[in-house]
């Protein structure tokens, strides 16, 4: 019995918690409560059904309701009907989604960053107009088509894919790689070397007017529901 008065209590110890230097307090309360909406959305809608999605190599059609719902489309742009919220945001919420699933994560990166942030960065106004306000309801998916079988990293410097003007028309012509959301994606931003001048330069390609292929193998590549082939051979009249 006086063995047992003996004993240190310790105290309980906190929660586990992986922000080891506290980088959550550097967002204000409204940053936080969306990445805790996301959060709860990517346990409770997310994680009980994605593996069946995973085992059968399909994408998860049913869950854009949600994630539209959530109101994070283009929280690093400001107007075009875009949440706004900052980069920091936008790269908790990155986190978040992909503290889950990787390739939901690969889809919203893809749509709301690679493809709205090209356009809000490289678009003229009136394409920022036409695009960003129905990417960011969601009404149009995007995907952005940079790497190319042979070219990774170095795709500034080597980018196989051609752009030529003829007149008042551009024609894409190449292959490329590794680009999510492209088989069932409404736009596309196409980076190609333009052939007069050598500079790479971004074009968005709209459903139906590329040519896009679904990978063979995609369980190969780690992301089972993202499908990764795209390739252009087409004419876009210029805008
Ligand atoms: C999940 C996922 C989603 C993706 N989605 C898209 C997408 O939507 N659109 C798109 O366009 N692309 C997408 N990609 C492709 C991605 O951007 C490329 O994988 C990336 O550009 C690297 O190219 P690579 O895989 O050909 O590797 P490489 O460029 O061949 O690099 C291979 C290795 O060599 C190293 N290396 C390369 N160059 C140098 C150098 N000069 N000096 C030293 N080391 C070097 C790299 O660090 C790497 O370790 C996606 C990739 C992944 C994994």
């Amino acid at each position: 019995m006086s063995e047992t008065k003996n004993i240190k209590q310790t105290r309980p110890l906190p929660a586990p918690n992986s922000d080891f230097y506290q980088t959550f307090d550097v967002l204000n309360e409204s940053q936080k409560e969306v990445v805790k909406r996301v959060r709860t959305f990517m346990e409770t809608q997310v994680a009980p059904i994605i593996n069946r999605y995973w085992s059968a190599a399909e994408f998860p059609f049913e869950l854009i309701a949600g994630i539209r719902d959530l109101h994070i489309a283009g929280t690093s742009i400001q107007g075009y009907g875009c949440p706004g919220g900052g980069s920091l945001l936008a790269n908790y919420i990155a986190m978040e989604i992909a503290r889950v699933d990787c390739s939901i994560s690969t889809f919203f990166g893809v749509h709301s960053g690679l493809a709205m942030g090209s356009i809000y960065i490289c678009g003229s106004e009136e394409q920022r107009q036409r695009w960003l306000p129905d990417m960011a309801a969601f009404n149009k998916i995007g995907c952005f088509a940079l790497t190319e079988p042979l070219v990774g990293s170095g795709a500034a410097g080597g980018l196989l894919t051609t752009a030529r003007r003829e007149g008042d028309t551009w024609i894409l012509h190449g292959q490329k790689k590794w680009i999510g959301n492209a088989t069932f994606a409404d736009l596309c931003v196409v980076w190609a070397r333009d052939v007069s001048d050598n500079q790479v330069k971004a074009f968005v390609v709209e459903k139906g007017d590329a040519r896009l292929h679904r990978g063979e193998d995609r369980k190969q590549n780690g992301l089972a529901r993202c499908p990764e082939r795209a390739d252009h051979d087409r004419q876009l009249p210029c805008s």
